[in-house]
């Protein structure tokens, strides 16, 4: 069966292990709500172990398989680097509750304040995280991890960031939902965004970290990595799987998978 989760092909920076466990999906459902399928990336740098975003329920499972496989445990996880505070990247944090756990101050302060009921933003665990120990609220241009520093890129929600690995032969950006998948890159247009113009600041903003060196890579929230090819385009590293199994039979054993990829 095909395996939503298939990594993108391994990122190579000297000094950085950076795997894809989750790669996120550029797409909504047509009638059942937010998807929700977003990135979710492991960092290992000598002793330290670091997860860009850690996903939401349904990621439980395959977040445990795909640290096993690599003969890791959730406890390993040293650092947690949340893009923003929405449930679909953050959740998760419940699973690594010694973690020293990064996110902007100022989207701490904003999702504290959300209203109940009415927003992605998981308002109890929000809470929590507030009260956690390990918590870190960073500001923009900190260094939060070694070698990567935070961005504020606000307009999907005000303290949403990315966050920028500076390796010794490139840099990798990670872009949370500020720029959520390729058509958003490049065509500086958003979805879900408090106001559009805030949003395409924050877009230029990242395009100016992707090209300020050269063999950059972009790991958006919700899409296959990129870097840039010759004339300057985004260039997928990997390839996209997405599939869904149903029960339309009438036993169990008939499943029929219904694939999410279109070439
Ligand atoms: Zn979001």
């Amino acid at each position: 069966m095909p395996d939503a989760a298939a990594p993108a092909s391994p990122i190579q920076v000297s000094g950085y292990d950076i795997d894809i466990l989750v790669t996120g999906f550029p797409g909504k459902s047509v009638c059942h709500g937010a998807l929700g399928w977003s990135t979710i990336v492991l960092i290992r740098h000598g002793e330290r172990l670091a997860l860009v975003d850690v996903g939401a329920f349904g990621h439980r499972k395959l977040l445990v398989a795909a640290l096993a496989e690599r003969g890791l445990k959730p406890a390993d996880v040293t650092d947690v680097l949340l893009t923003h505070s929405h449930y679909d990247h953050a959740l998760n944090w419940v699973m690594f509750p010694k973690a020293r756990t990064v996110i902007a101050d100022v989207e701490m302060d904003w999702a504290l304040k959300e209203p109940w009921g009415l927003t992605p933003v998981p308002e109890l665990y929000v809470r929590e995280l507030d009260l956690l120990p390990t918590l870190v609220r960073a500001k923009d241009g900190d260094e939060v991890f070694p070698g990567i520093t935070m961005h504020l890129a606000p307009g999907h929600t005000p303290g949403c960031v990315a966050f920028r690995l500076a390796g010794a032969e490139r840099d990798v950006i990670f872009t949370g939902d500020a720029a959520k998948n390729r058509a958003e890159l490049v065509s500086r247009d958003t979805d879900m965004t408090y106001d559009a113009a805030v949003s395409r600041a924050s877009i230029e903003m990242i395009w100016g970290l992707w090209t300020a060196r050269p063999g950059g890579i972009v790991v958006p929230g919700h899409d296959v990595p990129m870097d840039l090819d010759d004339a300057g385009k985004p260039r997928y590293l990997g390839r996209r799987e997405a599939a869904i199994s149903a029960w339309y039979g009438e036993t169990m054993d008939a499943t029929t998978i219904v694939n999410l990829v279109v070439d």
